[in-house]
């Protein structure tokens, strides 16, 4: 049989190899956008990893993630643009300063690839405190 699969996928929960299937395939009819795809984990609903895809190439947008970590990962980008907002920053310069904040490289700063306690870290550190005027406590 042959696969149009670029990229495989294991999942890192259970070993099982993920299967890139339409998104409707967990959302139902929740499914926002029916062009859209998720790797999921063969073993699903057993198993409730997935993680989504870009639609154009189906490259996974990160690593595959179960519900806790769905859920840390939506609450660090919440905390991520709350902070964004609070200070005026681009998009991309919140993320210039999530690299610096956390030591990473600007291919390792993903949400999408970070661990729960990765994702903490995010959230505690846009909840530190705002110095207004930006300037350095005297
Ligand atoms: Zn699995």
């Amino acid at each position: 049989m042959k696969t149009m699969k670029k990229y495989s996928l294991k999942c890192p929960y259970c070993g099982s190899p993920a299967v890139c299937r339409p998104a409707s395939t967990v959302y139902g009819a929740d499914t926002i956008d029916r062009k859209s795809y998720l790797y999921i984990c063969s073993r699903w609903p057993a198993c409730d990893a997935y993680v989504s895809a870009h639609k154009r190439d189906r490259r996974p947008m990160g690593t595959m993630a179960d519900r806790r970590l769905r859920r840390k990962r939506i609450q660090a980008h919440e905390a991520l643009k709350r902070l964004q907002k609070e200070r005026h920053m681009d998009k991309w310069a919140a993320y210039v300063w999530l690299q610096a904040k956390l030591g990473l490289d600007e291919s390792q700063a993903h949400i999408g690839m970070f661990s729960e306690q990765m994702c903490e870290q995010v959230i505690s550190l846009c909840r530190s405190p705002v110095r207004p005027g930006g300037g350095m406590a005297a």
